[in-house]
């Protein structure tokens, strides 16, 4: 019997195939022939699973393979997503998209130097924390602030400053896992402070905390329970009562409100997510929330407060390993800015643009990308249906938006592998999938993307 292999070209053959000259000129060797070594593997092991392989045409298919392998080693990793699942802040997806000018501020810090460290008009050093400093005040009504890489990171800080080595005392009900390994008694542990449940999962009174509050004790922390809600018979104590026990006991508060509404979103129904005002108001010591959910600006953790605990927290070493980066902070100044005016807020930061757009726009807008998609005849089904999505991020989570989706069935393709070749796709496209239908929301695609999203489902769909 002859050998199977002896169909596949030597390494050296197809190294020298005239197809591959240019990749020759500026694809450093190692990577040519790591990506021709991989392609010849995959060929020896479809022949060793008794495949057949078509000799005629295997080199020139081979260097074709080569040279997809080599275009796509060529892309970055990260690469834009089109979200198509109406979930405005999708973690995995990057949370919340910056508006035009933040963004701009971002690319500018990156590309060139800045005033990050240093004050001009003294020439003297400064802190890269004063630029936004007087944002987060505005917003919060808070008279310091501070901000590092994200909530996380700021709830750690915070229990460290004001209490290492002494008790926490916080409610069973609000003892939460915010998701990606975010849990209260584990954040609890790192920063060195141990933890003082009080009351139980459903039920949290004045009393209890009243009573854990001693000597020894270091803060009393609330935290908002973002992602999840306990409904029926229920009791948990307001920052205000709990502002009264500290200030009784001279303890902190610290109140964790995760999102943080900045703008008002009672329009669209939305109850429950704390506004940002709302703790400092109350007598809160330090509150804290995170700068990529509804403040719809960069990842940050958004410290403010007292100015006395706000200092001591910056002058704490973790500080150093927890700060911002210059794009970030560029661009956290800027999204603060826009928070001066809650109007303008609303109308340039996309994630509101998006959370308010009226049903009627985005039907409009679907059922005009709907009959774009009916002209081309790989589908079974385009309808444009009502539908419900969420915020996402960890806030307004049991807060229904209803909105308006694009569901189409392919001919060809099942609907998993369609969204999978959407996937995949250049650009990527991240869809719904539900009742045999693949489901395009055009509430969290930007306009200018539409002609792309186009293009992508028709090459993914037939
Ligand atoms: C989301 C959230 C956090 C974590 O915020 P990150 O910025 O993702 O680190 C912490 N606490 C609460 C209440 C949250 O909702």
């Amino acid at each position: 019997m002859s050998n199977p292999y002896r169909v596949l070209p030597a390494v050296s053959q197809v190294l020298e195939h005239p197809e591959l000259v240019d990749a020759r000129g500026h694809i450093p060797h190692d990577e040519l022939l790591t990506a021709v070594c991989s392609e010849l593997d995959r060929l020896r092991s479809q022949i060793a699973a008794g495949e057949s392989v078509e000799e005629a045409e295997l080199l020139s298919q081979l260097v074709r393979q080569v040279s997809v392998q080599l275009e796509k080693n060529s892309l970055p990793l990260l690469q834009p997503v089109i979200n198509a699942t109406g979930i405005v802040l999708h973690t995995n997806l990057g949370r919340s998209p910056m508006c035009e000018d933040a963004a701009q501020a971002a690319y500018e810090a990156a590309r060139g130097y800045l005033n990050l460290e240093l004050d001009l008009a003294t020439g003297k050093r400064s802190s890269r924390q004063n630029p936004v400093r007087d944002g987060i005040c505005r917003l919060t009504g808070a008279e310091a602030a501070t901000v590092v890489n994200n909530c996380a990171a700021a709830t750690i800080l915070v229990l460290r400053t004001l209490a290492m080595g002494k008790e926490v005392v916080v409610s069973r009900g609000q003892l939460i896992e915010i998701g990606g390994s975010f849990r209260i008694p584990d954040i609890l542990a790192v920063s060195g402070a141990t933890l003082r449940e009080v009351g139980t999962t459903n039920i949290t009174r004045a009393r209890d905390y009243e009573n854990a509050v001693g000597p020894n004790t270091g803060a009393i922390l609330r935290v908002h329970a973002s992602n999840y809600r306990v409904s029926g018979f229920t009791k948990s104590v307001g920052i205000e009562e709990l502002v009264t026990i500290g200030r009784k006991h001279n303890v902190p508060v610290i109140d964790d409100i995760g999102s943080g509404a900045a703008v008002d979103l009672s329009g669209l129904g939305f109850t429950g997510e704390p506004d940002v005002r709302e703790g400092i108001r109350a007598g809160a010591d330090v509150v804290l929330f995170s700068g990529d959910k509804l403040l719809g600006g960069p990842q940050a953790g958004i410290i403010a407060g007292r100015k006395a605990l706000i200092d001591k927290m910056e002058a704490d070493p973790l500080m150093r390993a927890l700060r911002l980066d210059k794009m970030t902070l560029a661009a956290l100044e800027v999204t603060l800015r826009m928070h001066r005016d809650p109007a303008r807020a609303a109308a340039e930061l996309p994630i509101y643009s998006m959370m308010l757009a009226p049903l009627a726009e985005l039907r409009t807008r679907a059922e005009r990308f709907a009959e774009r998609l009916r002209a081309i005849p790989s589908f079974a089904r385009v309808e444009v249906l009502d539908d419900i999505a969420y915020v996402g991020g960890g806030s307004l989570p049991d807060q229904a938006l209803p909105t308006t989706v694009v569901a189409m069935a392919a001919v060809e393709v099942s609907d998993a592998e369609f969204a999978r070749r959407l996937r995949v796709g250049q650009p990527a496209v991240v869809c719904r999938v539900r009742n045999g239908t693949v489901r395009i929301d055009l509430r969290t695609v930007f306009e200018r993307q539409e002609d792309d999203l186009l293009h992508a489902i028709i090459r993914a769909c037939g």
